[in-house]
């Protein structure tokens, strides 16, 4: 359903365990969430569907799980330290800081446009705005004890003389990142990209792969974005699943259509998402990031409306060459049919792990009334949703049904993995409880189940009841 309002998804995943407000006792951190039981089955889920898609169905391409901190060096030559930047205005009253885009209402990072937007605009809470800055978004953090409220510089005797330059090289002078910097900063990885491009030669060498060939990861990324908002669709903790596919100059053009099309059908075949839900997006030349030449976002219907699900950058070859240029290491292929050597392009396929999930809920959500009784149901697929199948013994203090029903439950999780056992309140309000978490089956057993070794197995979409042999049953539920 793509009329539902946050609040409604919000609170469904807070009341069910989907998603938590992170360090929710001491009243949150904007921009952090926690995935709670069934949330964690969920994304575990989604991320498994891509992976199979993008890796295990494609023998050329190759998954890696990249370190969150890399040097530094990488993000300088991938120019997100000069360029990851969002435009910035400030409230001169209150000082509250927002996304000078965001107002103006346009995806543009043009600062001279945005100025000449924003200048007869006030703030949100009515006050004049200051002039439009960039601001980076990547966050920083500092490796070792390196810090100068942590060591005393006349501590440390460095040769017979007192020491006077920068503390951390005296004290950790074999250390690598005193020489990049002395403070030690290093920055969140603000993409998971970075180290595939790094892994570019590695995996092509391991693998003995030739072009074109892909590298895949999924792993955190960290945005200090400005405004974090629309519940976990803009954070500042992130997890991106991207695909760099390495090709030859030249074959850009089809290869990204291909791309494009894999997110497409992806969303509506792997996770069942209403294509009336999807629209493409094409950016202009205002909105495009420092890398790309092309950019197609596939948006999605969220409750705040169309926005942006997953991206497909042609990325040409501005990151290999950046990385070759700075690193001084050849990353250029070999092409043995041409016998030609050149830095191979690159088309990006990205999307987030968080919006994925926003996207799925709020899609499978559906308010429906049956025989004048109204219900909460999330039509996941089969195959994504937390649990497979409920199993309930029908009353739950009768111990020959509750043993039956465990011998059920035993098999069932032998078979599935991700079963329940629910034997909570009475047979109506279990249909409820897993309906709203999208469970597509509940199998229930009673006295005839003793007597005939059949259970009712109720179908979450359709409410249809069947009774079937408890041998049948797995076949049903697949
Ligand atoms: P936006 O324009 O919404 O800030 P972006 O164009 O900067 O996103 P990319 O850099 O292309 O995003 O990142 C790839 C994907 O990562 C996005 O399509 C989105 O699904 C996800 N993503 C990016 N930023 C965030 C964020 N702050 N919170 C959650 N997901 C994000």
């Amino acid at each position: 359903m793509s009329d539902v309002s946050l609040e409604t998804i919000v609170s469904l995943c807070k009341r069910r365990g989907f998603v938590f407000q992170a360090s929710e006792i001491y009243g949150g951190l904007a921009g952090f969430y926690d995935y709670g039981p069934l949330g964690v089955e969920l994304v575990n889920n989604l991320k498994q569907e891509w992976w199979k898609a993008m890796v295990r169905e494609h023998d050329n391409i190759f998954g890696i799980d990249g370190a969150i901190i890399q040097n530094p060096k990488l993000w300088e030559a991938s120019g997100h330290v000069a360029g990851f930047t969002d435009p910035l205005v400030e409230d001169t009253v209150t000082h509250k800081r927002y996304r000078a885009d965001h107002l103006a209402g346009k995806d543009t990072n043009n600062i001279e446009e945005l100025t000449e937007l924003l200048k007869d605009k006030k703030s949100p809470d009515g006050n004049p705005l200051g002039p439009v800055r960039t601001f980076n978004m990547m966050m920083k953090t500092f490796i070792g004890p390196t810090s100068e409220e942590e060591f005393e510089p006349e501590a440390y005797d460095v040769g017979g003389d007192k020491y006077t330059g920068p503390i951390v090289e005296a004290v950790y002078p074999e250390r690598y990142l005193i020489q990049y910097d002395p403070t030690g900063l290093a920055y969140l990885r603000p993409e998971t990209a970075g180290s595939i491009f790094t892994n570019y030669d590695n995996v092509r060498e391991t693998m003995r792969a030739k072009l074109p060939f892909g590298v895949a990861q999924i792993g955190k990324a960290f945005r200090n974005e400005i405004s974090p908002r629309d519940f976990i669709f803009r954070v500042r903790e992130l997890e991106q699943m991207e695909m760099q596919y390495f090709i030859k100059p030249g074959e850009q053009e089809k290869i990204y259509q291909e791309w494009r099309d894999f997110a497409w059908s992806f969303l509506i075949e792997r996770l069942g998402i209403d294509e009336k839900n999807l629209q493409w997006h094409e950016h202009d030349d205002n909105e495009r990031a420092h890398y790309a030449a092309a950019a197609h976002d596939i948006y999605f219907k969220y409750p705040q409306g169309f926005k942006e699900l997953w991206g497909t950058h042609n990325r040409t070859d501005y990151d290999l060459k950046a990385h070759q240029k700075v690193s001084g290491k050849d990353l250029e292929y070999f092409d043995e049919g041409s016998r030609k050597k050149f830095i191979p392009y690159v088309i990006e396929s990205s999307v987030g792990v968080g919006r994925m999930l926003m996207a799925v809920l709020v899609d499978a959500y559906h308010e429906e009334e049956i025989n004048g009784e109204k219900r909460v149901v999330l039509k996941l697929k089969p195959e994504l949703a937390p649990y497979r199948v409920a199993v309930s013994p029908l009353l739950k203090n009768k111990p020959e049904l509750v043993a039956k029903a465990k011998e059920v439950y035993d098999m069932l999780r032998k078979e599935f993995g991700n079963v329940m056992w629910d034997d909570n309140g009475n047979i109506g309000k279990r249909y409820r409880r897993q309906d709203e978490i999208g469970t597509p089956y509940c199998v229930t057993i009673d006295f005839d189940t003793l007597n005939d070794d059949t259970v009712t197995i109720r179908n979450r979409d359709t409410t249809e009841q069947n009774r079937v042999s408890v041998s049948s049953l797995a076949p049903h539920i697949s």
